[in-house]
């Protein structure tokens, strides 16, 4: 550090040393060389010395005159000399006050970056004494100033260039403070050999701001960010999502009558239990995840990152348990529920008031289809797929879950009124739809392939009931299993089926297969091949609705058929449409003359019965009988006991 202490009172030695020497030297030339000295008087008159005694009295006399003038020029010197001096210390003094009293910390690095002085701000600020940091390593020196990021901008002030920028800085305790940072060169001459930096701590003015924006983006009741926080949120998300190209999820979540809490018990009540279920919801998503609260009961969350849509039903699903369980505080017990509404970007809306809104619509939907749901909300192009791609997901579940089963459907003889057989038909007790009809969810099996699982689960299954009635003493009747085109395109159908009938220690006899007409015209030869193959076997051959395919019994002829289905389209107006009743006729007497017995397809009414029964129809199926019943049903009624059919 500079010191006026280092600075030397008066004028250099050599200026003396030379004064004395001119004149000294000056003398002698004059004594050696014999100089007449001429000089000339105010007067005008002339003034020689020309002898040697005049010419020592000249000299001591220039010596007397010009000896006051030159002390007078020393004195003036050096007072000018104190005068610098003076004003050199005063400016010391001044810098060091304003070093050392700064109210904020400056602390002086060396051009290495090793700290080399502080304030006493510096020590007030971080906790340590200057004594501390002396004895510190450099390492833990370093860090005192600040992270990586900061010693950029050291590095930028070393080059000349004074910096300023925001740092945090950790002090003793342990605390993080913020800090305005100014990094100053320090120059001596052209070089800078070190810089200061003098740091302003701003941590309450950040702690006040921050208190600022908390208030004004969060719910103070249940301390979630709001509204215009998550807006905030989701459109960097959105912008994140668009650049790369990603998925998100908005939900908005409305709780079922919570306005009955409110009306019945109270404002506090009701704010107790928003609050349990906002602690409740948040532990429902993952990190990165926002679960804002929108005012009321409404609340929303955005699932920034997601793969697929079934992620934000996931957490749908999650944020709909959570709510169900019981809130129980101050002796009382809620069951609450929720509705929530689902908008994924891209499919859902492009931009966040788009997902908002269409969030918002999805939630009403979910109420209005029964609340405590979710629902997506989607255009219908992609609800197509979505709902596809769910029913898809969901068939594979169900086919490891147990969820189809099947129910039976007489097929009985129209003169005796006796069940002769039945037929299998698989139903899906789907998990939220509720039971489904075969019609919606075989074509997607067939389309996806799941359709080989499909069957060979009906197969084992009516095999398996075969077994069951048969233990149960039950006198068996033939079970008629519908079989997919897509499944006899197999070319190890036949070889499964047989291996399965086996395996299950169940005659063939006892199974019939009911492929439909269309599914024959498809694929002539091979489904030709293979019905001959299980014929071979010993299994009865259905062809299914005929007369859907406009094929003709000509065609058919070709094929090892045993009975024709006739389809219930002409059946449903048999008693009441001539046409229909003599194309049934003139069907039943073809198929008759090629020794195929015919089975009438959805009979309903006893006329269609009576009909049937003039045109000589072997056996028929429908409502009018039965319709297709649960296994135990179909054995309790339809299924007589070995027992009881011997004594009869
Ligand atoms: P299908 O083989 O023609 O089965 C007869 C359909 O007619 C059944 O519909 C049955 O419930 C219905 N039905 C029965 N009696 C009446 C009636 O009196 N009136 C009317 N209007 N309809 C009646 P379901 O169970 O919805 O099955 C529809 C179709 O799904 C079946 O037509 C069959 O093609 C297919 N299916 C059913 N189970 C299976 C299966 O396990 N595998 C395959 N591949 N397809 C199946
Ligand atoms: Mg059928
Ligand atoms: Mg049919």
């Amino acid at each position: 550090m500079i010191s006026t202490r280092d600075v030397r009172v008066g004028l250099p030695k050599s200026v003396y040393v030379r004064m004395f020497i001119t004149v000294f030297v000056l003398e002698l030339v004059v004594e050696a060389f014999g100089y007449q000295v001429v000089g000339r008087w105010v007067s005008g008159h002339i003034w020689e010395s020309n002898t040697a005694w005049e010419r020592v009295v000249h000299v001591v006399w220039m010596l007397l005159i010009s000896t006051p003038i030159l002390f007078s020029w020393i004195i003036r010197q050096l007072r000018r000399q104190r005068q610098y001096l003076n004003s050199l210390h005063d400016k010391e003094n001044e810098f060091l006050s304003l070093f050392l009293h700064n109210s904020n910390s400056i602390i002086a690095l060396d051009a290495n970056g090793e700290i080399v002085n502080m304030n006493h701000a510096t020590e007030r600020m971080l906790g340590y004494s200057s004594k501390e940091i002396e004895q510190m390593d450099r390492q833990t020196a370093t860090t005192l100033i600040g992270q990586e990021k900061s010693h950029t901008f050291f590095a930028k002030a070393l080059q000349g260039e004074a910096q300023e920028y925001e740092n945090t800085l950790v002090c003793r305790d342990g605390r993080i403070i913020h800090v305005i940072e100014n990094a100053v060169p320090i120059y001596q001459g052209d070089v800078v050999t070190g810089i200061y930096i003098i740091a302003k701590d701003i941590t309450e003015q950040r702690e006040a701001e921050q208190r600022v924006w908390s208030l004004a983006h969060h719910d103070h009741l249940t301390e979630l960010p709001n509204r215009r926080l998550f807006s905030d949120q989701l459109d960097r998300a959105l912008a994140r999502a668009q650049e790369g190209e990603g998925k998100l999820a908005v939900l908005f979540v409305d709780l079922d009558r919570f306005k009955y809490i409110n009306d019945a018990l109270g404002h506090d009540v009701g704010d107790d239990v928003l609050r349990i279920v906002a602690k409740r919801m948040s532990r429902c998503v993952r990190e990165g995840g926002v679960v804002a609260r929108f005012g009321g009961d409404e609340f929303a969350v955005l699932l920034p990152h997601i793969e697929h849509v079934t992620e934000a039903e996931e957490v749908a699903e999650r944020i709909l348990r959570v709510v169900q369980d019981c809130i129980a505080f101050d002796g009382y017990e809620f069951y609450l529920t929720s509705s929530i509404g689902i908008a994924v970007y891209p499919v859902s809306g492009e931009s966040s008031a788009d997902l908002l809104r269409n969030a918002d619509t999805a939630m009403y939907e979910a109420k209005r289809r029964g609340k405590n749901r979710f629902q997506i909300q989607m255009p219908s192009l992609h609800k197509h797929a979505y709902e596809r791609f769910r029913l898809e997901n969901d068939l594979r579940k169900a086919l490891r879950d147990d969820e189809l089963f099947l129910e039976y459907q007489p097929q009985v003889d129209v003169t005796s009124g006796t069940v002769v057989s039945a037929e299998a038909l698989i139903r899906w007790r789907h998990p939220v739809i509720g039971v489904m009809p075969p019609g919606e969810f075989i074509p997607l099996a067939e389309e996806t392939g799941l359709i080989e699982q499909l069957g060979e689960y009906v197969l084992k299954e009516a095999c398996r009931q075969i077994e069951e009635w048969r233990s149960l003493g039950k006198h068996l009747v033939p079970i008629a299993v519908n079989v997919s085109p897509v499944e006899m395109g197999n070319d190890h159908f036949v070889q499964r089926f047989h291996s399965i009938l086996a395996y299950m220690n169940v005659s063939p006899q006892l199974i019939a297969i009911e492929i439909t007409e269309s599914a024959l015209m498809k694929n002539e030869r091979n489904t030709l091949m293979k019905l001959k193959e299980l014929k071979d076997l010993g299994i009865k051959i259905f062809v299914d609705d005929f007369g859907r395919g406009y094929s003709s019994l000509g065609f058919l002829k070709q094929f090892p058929v045993d009975v024709l289905k006739v389809d219930e389209i002409f059946v449903r107006e048999l008693d009441r449409n001539y046409e229909d009743a003599s194309i049934v006729s003139a069907v039943i007497t073809l198929a008759h003359s090629r020794r195929l017995k015919v089975i009438a397809e959805g009979v309903e009414r006893e006329q269609q019965l009576a009909v049937l029964g003039q045109t000589e129809c072997d056996e028929y199926q429908g409502y009018f009988f039965s319709p297709p019943v649960s296994a135990e049903s179909f054995a309790q009624r339809y299924l007589q006991t070995q027992e009881a059919l011997e004594r009869s």
